[in-house]
């Protein structure tokens, strides 16, 4: 666990969140400020300060995260999604503990790529 990490001390449950689902090595949780209809941040429970450096430290984990995204959108209902990891303060990233935002039920890729 990191110092005045707020993940790690949702992961120690220091601080409440809406779980949503959990496997051996991730957590997930609706965000507390949902951008929409589903949002949901999935994280792993070991500290990494974003996913890069999770996949390179722990692809093991990487792999278990980005599978289990898919599971929970299942759960919530929606067979569509988008995944967005926003790496760097310059890139929006204000939480440096390594998460994906699961988004569904609104294609954000429209917003970016079209
Ligand atoms: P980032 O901007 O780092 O990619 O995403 C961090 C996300 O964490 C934001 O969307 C923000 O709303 C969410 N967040 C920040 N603090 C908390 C919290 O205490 N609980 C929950 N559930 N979400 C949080
Ligand atoms: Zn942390």
């Amino acid at each position: 666990m990191a110092a005045d990490c707020i993940f790690c001390k949702i992961v120690e449950g220091e601080i409440p969140a809406d779980v949503v689902a959990e496997s051996e090595h991730t957590l997930a949780f609706r965000d507390i400020n949902p951008k929409a209809p589903v949002h949901v941040l999935v994280i792993p429970k070991v500290h990494h300060g974003d996913a890069a450096a999770l996949a390179s430290a722990e692809p093991a984990i990487a792999a278990e995260l980005l599978a289990q995204t898919r599971a929970i959108a299942t759960q919530e209902g929606h067979e569509d999604y988008n995944l967005v990891f926003n790496t760097g303060a310059g890139a929006g990233q204000t939480v440096f503990h390594a998460h994906v935002h699961l988004l569904a039920g609104v294609d954000v890729s429209r917003l970016f790529l079209a």
